[in-house]
């Protein structure tokens, strides 16, 4: 049985029933955020912030994909087509990857080679190595993984050097984060760069930081971005700051397929309202 959490209840109870109401902004490309591919157990977090997936949950997902007609893109390909608000023949999904763990090589890759699958990972750069390094607790990729998987068709973006929270940092250090990651992850693979996920969770609410961001970004040379915003990305996404839907091992079949269907957007929206509200009464 899966473990009581309110949002599994709202998605699954009152949003998904509701979703025909409201339809879904076209074209639109749900993309996935996982973290850590492991079986490891995260007893001690709360389900919504658990960033670990099973093995087993992963082949329960790309199975739902593929039954659902499904087709895997890069970030790049599906932020392109967004951007060209071309309206897709087909259904695309992005997986992203976070925080360029080792198990995505070991576990997630090998998973994604039998059905077929493209995804995207983000490595903080100043934690690849060419002997491994740790995130956390975690091992990350070395850069011969990097390239070996770039070659197997792998996209490869920047989640900045040092994984800073960048709302806190000068300008000109920011700057430095998204261009020297770039050029790193560039240098190594010996291909552009044109992705970037945000670090932490996005302050989204601070319309100020999101502008300079925003700039800065275009200028760094990135055409398509990521980050916690919960949702599914559409024409009208902010192509850096595209939403995305947070997974983990405690997605069952049935809150897997609510995400797909556009039912747990209702989380963003009320994330938002949440942290304006905050915003106002400081
Ligand atoms: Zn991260």
């Amino acid at each position: 049985m899966p473990r009581f959490r309110a949002d599994r209840l709202a998605t699954l109870y009152l949003f998904r029933p509701l979703g025909p109401v409201f339809g879904r902004v076209s074209p639109s490309v749900p993309i996935l955020m996982y973290h850590s591919i492991s079986m490891t157990d995260e007893p001690r977090c709360r389900p919504y912030f658990r960033t670990v997936t099973h093995p087993r949950v992963v082949r329960r997902h790309l199975e739902i994909l593929a039954r659902n007609g499904y087709r895997t893109a890069t970030l790049a390909t599906a932020g392109e087509r967004l951007r060209n608000s071309s309206a897709a023949p087909e259904k695309l999904v992005v997986l992203t990857f976070d925080d360029g763990y080792a198990d995505f090589c070991s576990e997630a890759f090998p998973l994604l080679s039998r059905y077929s699958c493209t995804a995207s990972v983000f490595l903080p750069t100043s934690y690849i190595a060419n002997q491994p390094r740790y995130f956390g607790d975690t091992a990350c990729l070395t850069w011969s993984q990097v390239r070996e998987l770039h070659r197997a068709g792998v996209e490869f973006g920047s989640h900045t050097m040092t994984h800073p929270q960048l709302a806190e940092l000068p300008g000109a250090e920011v700057e430095r984060e998204l261009k020297a990651s770039k050029a790193e992850i560039e240098d190594r693979i010996g291909a552009a760069v044109a992705s970037f996920a945000y670090p932490f969770a996005f302050p989204g609410h601070r319309p100020g930081f999101r502008q300079t961001l925003n700039r800065q970004l275009s200028d760094a040379g990135y055409l398509a971005g990521v980050c916690t915003t919960v949702g599914i990305a559409s024409s009208r996404s902010d192509p850096f700051f595209m939403e995305r839907l947070p997974v983990n091992t405690l997605d069952d079949d049935a809150l897997f397929e609510a995400k797909l269907a556009g039912a747990y957007d209702w989380l963003g929206q009320a994330q938002r309202l949440y942290k304006r509200c905050k915003r106002w009464r400081s």
